[in-house]
């Protein structure tokens, strides 16, 4: 029998690592490489959300009141400190979700340039001013906080997708609630030991674990002013209608369905190796994974043998084991429904180039979640599996007879997150940059998920709202504005009539 105790998380409240009061329950966080128990979290209630919000409120004052400049080197400190601990973080996010070591490391370098493009506050948040509107009067427009902040962020990256919010947030001086995912709550544990060392007001930053009784208290607490929201699409907008309801400003980010257009003039190896780690890099399970090829006129003769000799190489294991090149699933949960998806193109007609199903059997732990990289050709684009999320290493092939056609079936779907086109053609790309409906496109980049000073910028049901994550969109949803129409008489200047006068 064990004699480990597992570790029952705590919340961070008003500067205080806090147990859950109110807890409705607690889960396992798991290992998905070998199932084995890493911690539990608990499901917090209305009562913990309440304690952090009022937290929040009171600190917004005393925080807002810390110089802009002030505000900036704080998250300089932060960067340092993430630095530091960045071996940590990673290893992290892989016990908890699964993708491999390297994949870690590249999230957790992106979560520290969310905190480097944030350390421009001071650049980013400055207003507009124009004299003389009328005689004698000038009109500025100011950017403030906007208030108590929340964000409601997945599995899938545990240490980025907070940071795609959280320094922003405090950045233009707002205070900030954060809910983590129920399956993968240690990462933000480290990220938050050092946000407590930078000693900041209690209550600016504060993180409730818990999973959906939490998000709900949320989205109609009277005293949240923001809500950010990033997960799958019925949850995005759930989240969406509820909060916006509850007059809250909004912005929810949810799933997707990428394509990847490989034309015939493509270079074939350098495509193989953009699509591969597209599709299957943290096992499918990325917002910006790609999950269709569509192979224009004869590109599937040059591409599908070397891809999917590519695909079959790859090594799958442990995110630990640096010789992986694929991790497990999140779960065992996830790993059968991928692979009744796998089950459900066939049936539909699809051709099984590469069955992931059953891979590593005998040699991987078999309380892990682990599911090989699997390919299916001729897929149509009205069959399910080539519509809906699948979220797991599963490529689909579709092909088409033009670029005209490839677009159409790309804009046909519900989707429009992020879209690669393979090609050395510039009339191609400019053709497919102008008309594609998707927020995100690469060109000959696999993973085109905008650095932290460009916004992420999913469209149609890949997001809802107005304002996007990180880049000077960030700014823009942290900050509401306020104008300013001002004269002085003293000085025999503004002594015009407003309206008239101009
Ligand atoms: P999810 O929607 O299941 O969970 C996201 C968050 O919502 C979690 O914090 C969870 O606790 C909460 N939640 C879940 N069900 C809820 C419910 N019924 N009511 C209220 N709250 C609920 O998503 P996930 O499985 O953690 O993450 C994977 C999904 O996130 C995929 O669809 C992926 O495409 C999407 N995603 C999108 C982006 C993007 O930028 N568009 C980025 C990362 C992930």
């Amino acid at each position: 029998m064990s004699t480990t105790t597992i570790r029952l998380l705590d919340n961070y409240i008003a500067g205080s690592w806090t147990p859950a009061r109110a807890a409705t329950g607690e889960l396992d966080v798991v290992n998905p490489a070998s199932g084995e128990a890493l911690a539990r979290v608990p499901l917090s209630g209305q009562a913990d959300l309440d304690a952090a919000v009022a937290a929040a409120r009171a600190a917004l004052a005393e925080w807002r009141a810390v110089s802009t400049i002030a505000r900036a080197r704080k998250l300089f400190e932060l960067r340092e400190r993430l630095v530091a601990r960045s071996e940590d973080l990673a290893r992290s996010v892989t016990r908890e979700m699964g993708k491999t070591i390297g994949d870690a490391r590249a999230e957790v370098a992106r979560m520290i340039e969310m905190v480097e493009a944030a350390c421009a506050i001071p650049t980013t948040m400055q207003g507009r001013i124009l004299e003389d509107v009328s005689r004698g009067i000038d009109a500025e427009t100011l950017r403030q906080p906007v208030g108590v902040c929340a964000a409601i962020v997945p599995f899938n990256f545990p240490a980025m997708v907070p940071f795609w919010f959280l320094p922003f947030a405090i950045a233009c001086g707002n205070t900030f609630v954060l809910k983590p995912s129920e399956q993968v709550p240690l990462t933000q544990q480290i990220a938050f030991e050092e946000l407590d060392a930078l000693g900041l007001p209690a209550g600016t930053v504060n993180l409730v674990n818990g999973g959906r009784e939490v998000v709900e208290a949320i989205l109609d607490h009277r005293e949240i002013d923001a809500v950010s929201f990033v997960g799958s699409a019925p949850v995005a907008r759930l989240v969406y209608e509820r909060a916006a309801k509850a007059g809250k400003r909004v912005q929810a980010l949810g799933g997707a369905k990428n394509h990847m257009v490989v034309m015939p003039d493509a270079v074939i190896d350098k495509t193989v190796d953009g699509i591969v780690g597209s599709a299957f890099g943290a096992a499918g399970q990325r917002c910006m994974a790609g999950s269709v090829v569509i192979a224009v006129g004869d590109a599937h003769e040059q591409l599908l043998g070397p891809l999917v000799e590519a695909s079959r190489r790859l090594r799958l294991g442990d995110g630990l084991d640096e010789r992986s090149d694929v991790g497990p699933v999140i779960s065992c949960a996830a790993r059968d429904r991928i692979s009744d998806w796998i089950e459900r193109g066939v049936t539909a007609g699809a051709e099984l180039l590469l069955d992931g199903r059953g891979a590593g059997a005998g040699e991987l732990d078999p309380a892990g979640a682990f599911l090989g990289p699997t390919i299916l050709d001729r897929v149509g684009p009205e069959m399910a599996i080539a519509q809906e999320e699948v979220f797991g290493p599963v490529l689909c092939v579709i092909r088409a007879h033009s670029l005209d056609q490839a677009i159409e079936i790309i804009n046909a779907g519900r989707f429009g997150n992020g879209t690669s086109i393979f090609t050395e053609s510039g009339a191609s790309v400019r053709r497919y940059r102008h008309d594609v409906q998707v927020g995100m496109v690469g060109v000959n980049i696999g993973v085109a998920a905008p650095v932290a000073f460009f916004p992420f910028s999913g469209w149609k049901d890949s997001f809802l709202g107005d304002l996007h994550a990180h880049g000077p969109d960030a700014v823009e949803f942290f900050t509401r504005k306020k104008t300013v129409t001002s004269r002085f008489f003293s000085d025999g200047q503004g002594s015009g009539s407003y309206f008239v006068e101009r």
